[in-house]
């Protein structure tokens, strides 16, 4: 790449080949830039946490990637009154912070940060709005990202549609929380579907994002290896950890209204049960992805108050200052909010019955470590007697760190000595397999942002979707507080609560280790 001109659209090769196990020299893929129109992406809460450290480099990376044509302009707008030139320095040291080592040539971030903007704006109020219509572009694509807390996503919708800021071509994008129940969920779509229709709404979750996620799809639907055994014949059980080594930070105020339930399971967590669980849609389309990870969404049984265990994080004695328990970090001496929560639900459908699905998530546990595990039975029979040992073949689809797949499988021991049987890792991990050495995979939200632009809804969730999801949260939540539970205490930089053990060692099961 030279210059801006060949910056607008095109292909390039990441260059180096791949030699296999079999010394056989294979070209490395190609990454493949889809070249798209120029666009305006104006980001409202442009100088918020989530702008700078996510949006604002992944903007860049793709810039740099050369899917950024000239003439796009990206226009940030908060109440803080910066002027253009204050709010780029701001960009600048984000993306200095958050995307290093980006391999861009000398002098791209100046080209970047040349196609910024930025417009003192209040999203509940009157200023800013005439302003920032005059930045925008007719006939193109023109992309505005809710990047604000949830309470004004209504007031936004109300005024891109008063100001006359809509077009045809205008697509929202909208950050999590959706919601915080059926109910308001059921408003929020509501209120935008009074101003937007379905096909202009981007429910963002950057776990859809991830390369691994969508691999999830290709490795079950375009091998033949996998999709015969991937049902309740020959799983045994799936397990699904999100597991976060960081507290609550200072996001405590926004947290302890939330909890794990709400700021993880219905989302995230969810929507990988669904793209593992889902049968093969007719087509990679939008809808058809999406009706699929709905009938999943329906299909799953009530979860039963014994098949879910709830934690709160403790300061590890000596280190409260360092890493305080999470009621202090909350600042709710009597929060019972749940920092961590295992359970375990059905897919009642011809696919899974009787199939569980674990999943857990946690803060401040031993590790940051997001991991899909498909656990498969073990051979009926084992011919090997007793010296073979059990052994099950485990597919692991790991979301981060180190994205990638690892398939165990059992071989013999090498060596003289009897057939002792041992459990190895077929590995893939994606950054050496795929990408240019020492170079990270791209971000969740490069690919979301440009799928924005380029009008692609199969990564974002559709809204009777959410509401779905909603729909099964809901009622679980309710059975807390109906029963005043608290949640169990578990220390810092462990794996959880002990009784998250028991949830699977009553089912003669256990779960798999959580390692960074
Ligand atoms: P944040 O750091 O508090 O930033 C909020 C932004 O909104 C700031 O730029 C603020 O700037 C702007 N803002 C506040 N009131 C405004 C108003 N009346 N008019 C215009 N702008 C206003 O929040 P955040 O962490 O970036 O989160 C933004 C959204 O993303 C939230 O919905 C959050 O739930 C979601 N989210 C965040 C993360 C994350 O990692 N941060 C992850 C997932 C989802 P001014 O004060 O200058 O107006």
């Amino acid at each position: 790449m030279n210059g801006p001109e060949t910056r607008e659209c095109g292909t390039h090769s990441f260059g180096q080949d791949i030699v296999t196990a079999d010394n056989e020299t294979v070209a490395r893929p190609v990454s493949r830039v889809i070249p798209v129109d120029p666009f305006d992406l104006v980001i409202f809460g442009a100088t918020g946490d989530l702008a700078q450290r996510k949006i604002l480099p992944a903007l860049f990376r793709r810039f740099c990637a050369g899917q950024m044509p000239k003439g796009t302009r990206i226009i940030g707008a908060a109440r803080s009154s910066h002027d253009p030139d204050t709010y780029r320095a701001l960009a600048a040291d984000a993306i200095r912070e958050h995307a290093p080592n980006r391999g861009c040539e000398d002098g791209t971030l100046e080209e970047f940060l040349a196609c910024l903007d930025y417009v003192p704006l209040d999203a509940s109020g009157t200023t800013g709005w005439t302003e920032l219509a005059g930045h925008l572009t007719a006939d193109r694509v023109r992309a505005f990202y809710f990047s604000v807390r949830p309470t004004l996503f209504g007031d936004l919708a109300e005024r891109l549609h008063d100001n006359g800021l809509t077009t045809p071509e205008t697509r929202i994008v909208v950050e999590k929380p959706f919601g915080r129940d059926l109910h308001s969920a059921q408003e929020l779509n509501a209120m935008l579907a009074s101003h937007f229709e379905e096909r202009q709404i981007y429910r963002i979750d950057h776990y859809l994002g991830k390369e691994t996620v969508q691999n999830l799809m290709v490795v079950r639907f375009a091998n033949m290896l996998f999709e015969p055994l991937w049902n309740s014949q020959y799983v045994d059980h799936i397990q699904i950890t999100v597991a976060e080594s960081a507290g609550i930070g200072n996001r405590g105020d926004y947290y302890d209204r939330a909890g794990a339930m709400r700021d993880m399971i219905q989302n995230h967590l969810m929507q990988l049960l669904c793209l593992t669980a889902m049968e093969p849609p007719a087509k990679f389309e939008p809808d058809s992805v999406r009706d699929e990870k709905l009938k999943v969404i329906r299909a799953l049984d009530p979860v039963l108050p014994h098949h879910i265990v709830r934690g709160q994080y403790q300061a590890v004695p000596g280190q409260q200052e360092a890493h305080p328990s999470y009621r202090e970090a909350a600042d709710n001496p009597r929060s019972t909010t749940e920092s961590y929560i295992a359970l375990r639900v059905h897919v009642s459908n011809w696919r899974w019955a009787g199939t569980p699905f674990y999943l857990r998530t946690g803060k401040r546990l031993v590790a940051r470590s997001s991991v899909i595990s498909v656990v498969f039975k073990d051979a009926p029979h084992s011919i090997f007697g007793q010296e073979g040992g059990r052994h099950a073949n485990v597919l692991t689809i790991r979301l981060q760190p180190n994205e990638g797949i690892t398939l165990q499988v059992t071989i013999k021991e090498p060596g003289p000595g009897g057939m002792r049987l041992i459990d190895v890792p077929l590995d893939m991990t994606f950054a050496e397999a795929l990408g240019p050495e020492g170079e990270d995979p791209p971000d969740a939200y490069e690919r979301l942002i440009m799928d924005v632009i380029r009008g692609n809804q199969t990564l974002f969730m559709r809204g009777d979707e959410v509401e779905a999801a909603w729909a099964w949260t809901d009622p679980v939540i309710a059975g807390w507080e109906q029963r005043g539970e608290v949640p169990k205490p578990y220390e810092s930089g462990s794996t959880g609560p002990g009784d998250a053990e028991l949830l699977l060692k009553r089912d003669h099961r256990s779960w798999r280790g959580i390692k960074p």
